[in-house]
């Protein structure tokens, strides 16, 4: 994005829109009275949060202006503003505009560049297009993204400020296209692949990947378990940025990578499996995140660990009813082969817990449907035991307008996973399903303060919302990345 800026109105470059904001029942606007005065004064126009009106010009330096509704000034945040000029760049890119003049708004509670930077990620979020699948409809129809923007009453010191936003947007960008890739190209070895390509990015990356053969010397018998029905390979990867040589602080992030979730001999019906390819969406944000703390230089040692599968069926699929042996040595009862994703969590888990000298491990996943139940597409669940862990976590969530709700990890339900013939089973009725997934994954953490956040709902939507795009999101790597900035040295 090609970012400038002008000091008044008067010393604007062209442009193919120009962006006016108002607060809603704003009793006047200063700028182009005479051209959205009487929108206002008639009441038409009231400034509502998702309330756009489009004027066209003549004489000034943009053909088009596009008032825009902020929402009452007093309730404003962050997240209103990257939800209001989320409309202005949908409303440009109906008009196929490259060049946008955004008048910045005033705010007494954020400063002129915080409020430039939740401007300019609601714009980054939002100007985003999935096209790599596209064939002849994308000649016919090609998908324009803005590519100049000039923030009007941003002073060129602050200017600087916003690369740190473009560079997280790239890493949103990334989840996005892992997620939303053939999962016939995003394998668990494209996955891996993608992963040692980071170590060209920064010389502090260091990638580690266990491929089958290390897997099976190493007795990652879940991990194993699952993905044996499929013709792809399973992988452990683990890719490690020390930005902290100093700091004993070590976080491990643990992605969920299913590449594809068919459900195994559990076979899922149709409908369920059509969004299966984004059951990977754990691994493409713990690899963005660390990818993006690198790029940003920060100031912590993190890892990113991912084990990745495609649950697939076949003659070789693992067995309802028999009992496999995880890397920590418990031994797991199966009674449902779609409830593979805690089972490669765990393996991943109590190696990260052994090895890795954690000082708190968070991991993150499309887990179960009993989340979306409870929670919906916007927020995901977090289950934590550890108290800052769980605080630092929903702070984040607070800032960057990613949400998260926290449900206890009720000790009572501990029962209900013990195995008669093994010692788990890795499901236990459709009751308190997202809670229960989380004490089976607290049985592999050894005490480690650890956090597990189910996002089965935000990861991926069937309907674009906000900034979010319809598919993969990139939700949760701004979380994370937020959560590392504040435990940074
Ligand atoms: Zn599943």
């Amino acid at each position: 994005m090609k970012l400038s800026c002008a000091p008044s109105l008067d010393k604007r470059e062209p442009a193919d829109l120009i962006v006016l904001p108002f607060w809603q029942d704003a009793s006047e606007g200063t700028h182009f009275k005479k051209i959205v005065g009487s929108a206002i004064s008639s009441g038409d126009f009231k400034g509502k949060l998702g309330e756009g009106a489009l004027f066209y010009l003549e004489k000034e330096k943009e053909p088009r202006l596009l008032l825009l509704g902020l929402g009452e000034k007093e309730k404003s945040m962050p997240e209103s503003l990257r939800r209001a000029f989320s409309n202005a760049v949908k409303t440009a890119q109906g008009k196929k505009a490259k060049s946008v003049n955004i008048i910045l708004p005033e705010l007494k509670t954020l400063s002129k560049p915080e409020l430039a930077q939740a401007v300019f990620e609601g714009i980054l979020l939002t100007n985003y297009a999935f096209i790599s699948l596209k064939g002849d409809s994308l000649k016919e129809n090609p998908v324009v993204l803005l590519e100049k923007i000039s923030f009007i009453g941003l002073d060129k010191k602050d200017l600087a400020s916003l690369d740190e936003v473009e560079t997280i947007a790239r890493g949103v960008y990334l989840v996005r296209e892992l997620v939303n890739g053939n999962a016939d190209d995003v394998t668990p070895k494209m996955l891996a692949d993608t992963a040692k390509s980071f170590e060209k990015t920064s010389p502090k990356i260091k990638t580690t990947i266990f491929d089958k053969k290390k897997l099976e010397q190493e007795g990652f018998g879940l991990i194993l378990a699952v993905s044996r029905a499929s013709s792809a390979d399973p992988y452990l990867i683990q890719v490690s940025y020390k930005g902290a040589h100093r700091s004993k602080e070590h976080i491990v992030l643990v992605g969920k990578g299913v590449t594809y979730d068919t459900g195994g001999l559990s076979l899922k019906p149709t409908d369920n499996m059509l969004t299966m390819k984004c059951d990977m969406s754990g691994a493409a944000t713990v690899l963005g995140a660390v990818q993006t703390a690198a790029a940003l230089g920060l100031k912590v040692n993190v890892t990113a660990l991912v084990p990745t599968v495609e649950n697939a069926i076949g003659s070789r699929s693992y067995k309802l009813g028999d009992v496999y042996k995880s890397y920590s040595g418990k031994t797991v009862e199966i009674n449902n082969t779609d409830a593979e994703g805690r089972l490669i969590l765990a393996d991943a888990l109590s190696f990260a817990a052994k090895n890795l000298k954690p000082t708190c491990m968070i991991d993150i996943a499309s887990l179960t449907g009993a989340a979306v139940v409870a929670l919906g597409e916007e927020l995901s669940a977090l289950f934590a035991n550890d108290e800052s862990l769980s605080k630092d976590l929903l702070a984040a969530s607070e800032k960057t307008g990613e949400l998260i709700w926290r449900l206890p990890l009720h000790p009572g339900y501990k029962e209900s996973l013990k195995s008669e013939i093994g010692d788990l089973i890795n499901t236990s009725g459709r009751d308190a399903g997202s809670m229960k997934a989380a004490l089976f994954l607290q049985e592999f953490t050894a005490n480690v303060p650890w956090a597990h956040i189910d996002f089965a709902g935000p990861c991926y939507l069937t309907k674009p919302k906000y900034y979010n795009p319809v598919k993969g999101t990139g939700y949760g790597l701004r979380l994370f990345i937020d959560f590392l900035k504040k435990r940074s040295v």
